[in-house]
Parts: C-alpha cells; sequence; structure tokens
C-alpha cells in the first residue's frame, strides 16, 4: 500500500527524491578569479607592481592552497559550461609584457606547474623595458597564452575606428604570424573601451575582452566585458586573498 498519493491519484508530479527522477542539482554558475599582473619588480609607491619577493609568495601560496591557474582554453570551456573545470580554478594574467615577467614569472610558474595569460603591444617588443619576440615564443613554449593588448597600448577612445581597427587588427596578425597561434582574446589598454571598441572586436571575432573592473569573472558577463582581480603590489597577503577567498 502506497504511504503517498501516487502522481496519478493527485495530477502532480512525482515527488522529487523519486529514484526514477533523481534531481540534479545544476552546477553552480563558474566564478573565476582573474588576477591582474603587470610589472614584478621593486618600485615602492606603484601599486601596479610588485616585488619578486612578494610575487613568489602569492604564487606559492597559491599552489599550497590547491589553485589550478588556467589555460585560456580551460577558462573558455569553464565559461561556456563545456567543461567543470578543476576545484580552485584561477587565472593569471600579466599585461603589457614587461621584461621582468621573463626574468621572474616565467621560471616560478614552470617549477610550479602554473599557466598564465600574457596581453601584450607587438608595437612594444624589444624597446628595452618589454621583452623580445624571442622571449616571447619561449613563454608560450612553457605553457603561458599570448593576447594582444594593442599594438602600440593606445588610449583606444581617443582613436578613430580606422585607427583602433589597425590597433587591434595588427596586434593579432602579429601575434598569430609570430607564435602560429589563434589570439582572439583581448585586453584593454588602460581598461578604456568605446561602442568601436566592441563592434571591432564583435567583427575580428573575439571571444572576450577583459576589463579593469574589479570582481570575480562570471559567465553571466558580457564577453567583452570581463572583470579581472588588480593584483595590488603594495596589499598583504591577507588583503590580495580576500580580494578572491571569502
Ligand atoms: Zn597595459
Amino acid at each position: 500500500m502506497a504511504l503517498q498519493p501516487t502522481a496519478a491519484a493527485n495530477g502532480a508530479a512525482p515527488p522529487v527524491n523519486a529514484p526514477a527522477a533523481a534531481p540534479v542539482k545544476p552546477d553552480k554558475p563558474a566564478r573565476i578569479p582573474v588576477l591582474n599582473y603587470h610589472s614584478i619588480t621593486v618600485d615602492p609607491g606603484n601599486p601596479a607592481t610588485i616585488t619578486p619577493e612578494k610575487f613568489a609568495e602569492q604564487m606559492r601560496y597559491l599552489s599550497k592552497a590547491g589553485y589550478t591557474p588556467l589555460t585560456l582554453k580551460q577558462f573558455s570551456d569553464m565559461m561556456e559550461g563545456i567543461d567543470k573545470g578543476p576545484d580552485k580554478p584561477i587565472l593569471l594574467t600579466f599585461d603589457d609584457g614587461y621584461m621582468d615577467n621573463y626574468e621572474h614569472a616565467m621560471p616560478l610558474l614552470k617549477e610550479l606547474g602554473f599557466h598564465a595569460t600574457l596581453f601584450m603591444s607587438p608595437g612594444m617588443v624589444d624597446d628595452g623595458y618589454f621583452m623580445s619576440w624571442e622571449q616571447i615564443k619561449e613563454m608560450h613554449e612553457a605553457g603561458w597564452d599570448i593576447q594582444p593588448h594593442g599594438m602600440t597600448h593606445p588610449h583606444l577612445p581617443k582613436l578613430n575606428v580606422k585607427n583602433q581597427k589597425f590597433e587591434i587588427a595588427e596586434a593579432k596578425a602579429q601575434i598569430e604570424q609570430h607564435l602560429g597561434t589563434v589570439a582572439d582574446v583581448f585586453c584593454y589598454p588602460y581598461g578604456e573601451w568605446n561602442a568601436a571598441t566592441l563592434q571591432l572586436l564583435q567583427e575580428l571575432q573575439f571571444k572576450y575582452a577583459f576589463t579593469i573592473e574589479q570582481g570575480l569573472t562570471a559567465p553571466s558577463q558580457h564577453k567583452l566585458k570581463l572583470k579581472r582581480i588588480f593584483a595590488n603590489g603594495e596589499e598583504s597577503l591577507e588583503q590580495w586573498k580576500s580580494r578572491f577567498e571569502k
């Protein structure tokens, strides 16, 4: 004898805990911390720089705490819901292509088995502060994704459409030529963009673009207006952690 009315008897759907219709909890949508670094050097008072020691402390923390720094492919699969991704995903991004990234980030990340993404401006290669193509190739081979940050790191909204297009398309083309990869993830220089920028990125079939708006990154955000978390080199390890851990 049934202990409760059957679905047929009361016209309702079977209870959700019925074995035949085991409830599948929808996976929580991905929320991925995307950390934004620039130069790794000693420059007191400049929050956009971080000392090599402090940077190493942060990377070793991520390793010990069980984070998995993603490739852009893994990031994209999580954003698209194709893959659930690792338990503690994180995307490490480095803007501009400073020589010190090659010196201080690449060897350490290699040692820790971390992936990272570099947003660089091909027009600034080889000018002394920035990496050469040779070094960028080496980073790429070490597991870094290399993506465009404008040809000359311009204030895009100050340019007309033709010049914006050159800045974006030429940077993309040069990276693709030098590395034989697809460059379809953009990072706005100074975090600046306007309607024309968005239109161009769509025309050029960019999948994502990163801003400097603060917060965790989620699939609900506009794909060309993704948030990141600024790694402020002046902050303590605890303050830095609090930006992406609850
Ligand atoms: Zn930049």
